[in-house]
């Protein structure tokens, strides 16, 4: 036996809509790209959304939106993929790191106030493992100092904040669709926004920074004519994803609730283990539980998670704080310390949550976490 800590639910109705788009007239650009981004931005009510290859290249594309370039800073948390630094390496600008609030593990405005310089441009959100930021605070300093908001919703497809879905609050919020996410569609991602002219740019950059909208264009030759208005790149999502997805879409909801039952047994499981912290959980938020995150408390994490794979539960840390890969403290962040970020990094494991654990499979992740935190390794 062995039960991963995330992967996907396909069912045949998902396998239908695939093999349906694969019989049909378009691959890739094609009608399933409008519908699935339509299906997207109404379940999490913003006005448009730009569907690309993956989470990375919606981060990538909003940061370019957002004009973010060299020599300007991005403030975003270390506790995340790395994925979301990266994407403000890709424009030649800098990312830089708040520390975390111990309690929700996300970004502390407080820390993002100390961080903010003359350069700054913009911040990018996470909310880690689908639970919401401080969302009022961050717009807060946003707006004091002029700043744009990218929420990486990575973690958060259906999570809410303060009554609000998750994708409607900040300028742009982006998805993924790696198959352990909340849907996938193998690889995929989406970029949400109310702002028309941030919706424009996004769409353009996710394809070679071309445009055939004559709105847009300063000329017009005929038929045959696009204009290339800045540098984009290949970001397009295939009909055969966005089949996948407008399929993973009808069941999110139920996705998501079956994440919650795991979460509540998980939590009623470790309360009182004096052993393990279970998460925090904000009031008025709504979390989604992409992941599920203890911190493991007086005992050796690491023989705690090599003694849980030995039992075929393939636990996980999220994450390794990013400035301390190589390569960031190779690229100037080799005295970078968010002492927050780096506690909870040594305690964190993520224990199995995906909608078909079943209550046996649950059962046996407890027991086994339980016995092994009593230091039976
Ligand atoms: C998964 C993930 C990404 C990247 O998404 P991909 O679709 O794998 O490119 C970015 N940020 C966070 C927080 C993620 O969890």
């Amino acid at each position: 036996m062995y039960i991963p800590y995330g992967t996907q639910s396909i069912d045949d109705d998902d396998i239908q809509a695939v093999i349906n788009t694969l019989k049909a007239d378009y691959l890739t650009t094609g009608p399933k790209i409008s519908e699935f981004e339509d299906c997207v931005a109404k379940y999490v009510g913003a006005k448009y959304a730009v569907a690309v290859s993956n989470g990375t290249a919606a981060l990538h594309v909003a940061c370019l939106a957002a004009g973010i370039s060299k020599g300007d800073e991005v403030i975003t948390t270390p506790i995340t993929f790395v994925a979301s630094a990266n994407s403000v390496l890709y424009c030649g600008a800098t990312p830089v790191f708040a520390d975390i609030d111990p309690k929700t593990y996300n970004i502390d405005p407080k820390d993002i106030r100390k961080k903010i310089t003359a350069k700054t441009k913009a911040i990018i959100a996470v909310h880690f493992t689908g639970q919401p930021c401080d969302m009022d605070e961050i717009k807060k300093i946003a707006d004091e100092f002029n700043l744009i908001v990218i929420e990486d919703a990575a973690h958060a497809l259906g999570a809410v904040y303060k009554g609000r879905r998750i994708g409607t609050i900040s300028d742009m919020t982006t998805f993924s669709f790696h198959p352990v996410k909340h849907i996938t569609t193998g690889e995929g991602g989406m970029i949400v926004t109310n702002n028309k002219e941030l919706y424009q740019k996004l769409s353009i950059i996710r394809s070679h920074g071309i445009t055939r909208n004559p709105e847009l264009m300063s000329c017009n030759d005929g038929p045959w004519y696009y204009q290339q208005l800045e540098l984009g790149y290949n970001y397009r999502m295939t009909d055969i994803q966005c089949a996948l997805g407008i399929s993973q879409m009808k069941k999110l909801d139920f996705f998501i609730s079956r994440r919650l039952e795991i979460v509540d047994r998980y939590n009623n499981a470790f309360k009182d283990n004096e052993n393990i912290l279970i998460p925090y959980q904000l009031d008025g938020c709504y979390n989604s539980w992409h992941l599920y995150v203890i911190q493991v408390m007086n005992r050796d994490r690491r023989r705690v998670v090599e003694a849980l794979i030995a039992k075929g539960i393939g636990v996980n840390v999220h994450y390794i704080p990013v400035y301390t890969q190589p390569y960031y403290r190779s690229h100037g962040y080799s005295d970078v310390v968010c002492p927050n970020a780096e506690t909870a990094y040594s305690r964190f494991i993520s224990l199995p949550i995906f909608p078909k654990l079943s209550k046996e499979e649950q059962d046996y992740v407890i027991e086994q976490v339980i016995k092994i935190v009593e230091g039976d390794y």
